[in-house]
């Protein structure tokens, strides 16, 4: 069988999914697979290169270039017995409309569909889902850009009537911090959400909270499973996209040094928004822990970092799945959620 491995991706968090896709091709089980290499440049083409065989020895295989690959249509991808693994970050990866294309094409893929990918990317609408069964998130408000450019006294009134200083400011549609800023005043507030309107038509305003970051990963597809939650330990306040990618100012501490029946409370939060969003695959949840130990769900990434410094793995390696077994469960989970659906 062949696993067509889609890497890079026209988003701020390319460099990220060619870590984890290096990752995957030295834990690929290359006894029942080979690979496909496809990578989308920065620039956003579609570039197929060669297929593997055997663990590549450097990571330059990766980037894709006239010697070796060539331009090709996202629905040239299609091939018999093959598995599509999408190890994309942020829009067009993981928001659901690359999953569109390969159920178009009629084709099997790792992780989540188009359903749970579009609602999970979307930070606007997975808060109107999850109020609806319970899961406790911070509070928050939506705003349109037109309203925005119509009346933004209401929207002031709107956030300052329902929301305390700091408040968090975020495009509904991406992810590693891009566009995200934290406003202490109403001056603050103004500039936050024009810099978000300069990423999405929606965007959200959220109360600011002081508050440890715990994480949790969900594999599977009606049946799930949850490990022990992992934290997230800041050395800075605001966990941005400097801090993220290029600082390394994270440490990560699993599993997280909380209350037992704080770690149950995640797994089941983390459970249930997976479920309710149809989630197939994995997700990871992320939560706010506060220090009188209130939960509040984040987040839910349907393709979060995997390479094997990630959360993600790393969780899964606690729980006693090592890295390659884990994306062999994956790569079933996707058949079987193909078959499924026939
Ligand atoms: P992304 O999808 O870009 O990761 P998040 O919603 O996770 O977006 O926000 C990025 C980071 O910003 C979080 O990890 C956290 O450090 C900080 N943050 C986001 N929202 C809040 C909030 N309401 N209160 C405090 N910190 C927040
Ligand atoms: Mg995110
Ligand atoms: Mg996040």
């Amino acid at each position: 069988m062949k696993i067509i491995l889609i890497y890079g991706g026209k988003s701020a968090e390319h460099k990220v999914s060619l870590l984890s896709a290096f990752s995957i091709l030295q834990a690929v089980y290359y006894e029942y697979y080979q690979v496909q290499l496809v990578q989308i440049t920065q620039a956003g083409i579609w570039r197929k290169g060669p297929v593997l065989t055997d663990i590549p020895k450097d990571k330059t295989i990766l980037d894709l270039t006239e010697a070796n690959s060539q331009v090709i249509t996202p629905a040239d991808i299609k091939e018999e017995n093959s598995i599509v693994m999408p190890i994309l970050h942020g829009p067009n990866g993981e928001d659901g409309t690359v999953q569109g294309l390969f159920e178009m094409l009629d084709m099997p893929y790792v992780g989540c569909g188009v359903l749970a990918s579009a609602c999970g990317m979307d930070k606007i609408m997975t808060k109107h889902i999850l109020q609806q069964v319970g899961v406790p998130q911070v509070p928050y408000v939506s705003v349109v850009k037109t309203k925005w450019k119509e009346q933004p006294q209401e929207i002031f009134e709107k956030c300052e009537g329902t929301l305390l200083y700091p408040m968090f400011v975020k495009p509904a549609n991406l992810g590693s911090s891009v566009g995200i800023s934290k406003a202490e005043n109403r001056e603050e507030l103004q500039c936050a959400i024009e810099e978000a309107f300069g990423f999405d038509r929606r965007v959200l305003v959220e109360q600011g909270i002081e508050a440890r970051e715990i994480e949790v990963a969900v594999l599977g597809n009606e049946e799930v499973r949850t490990t022990v939650p992992g934290e997230i330990v800041k050395t800075v306040s605001f966990y941005d996209y400097d801090a993220k990618y290029l600082n390394n100012d994270v440490d990560l501490q699993i599993p997280a040094d909380i209350p037992e029946e704080i770690q149950q409370k995640a797994r089941e939060y983390a459970e249930k928004a997976y479920l309710t969003l149809d989630g197939s695959g994995l997700s990871r949840c992320d939560f706010f822990l506060t220090s009188n130990n209130e939960l509040f769900l984040n987040e839910i990434n349907t393709m979060p970092g995997f390479t094997p410094f990630s959360m993600y793995p790393l969780l899964w390696q606690e729980m006693g799945l090592q890295y390659g077994d884990l994306l062999e469960e994956l790569i079933q989970l996707g058949l079987m959620r193909y078959k499924q659906r026939k």
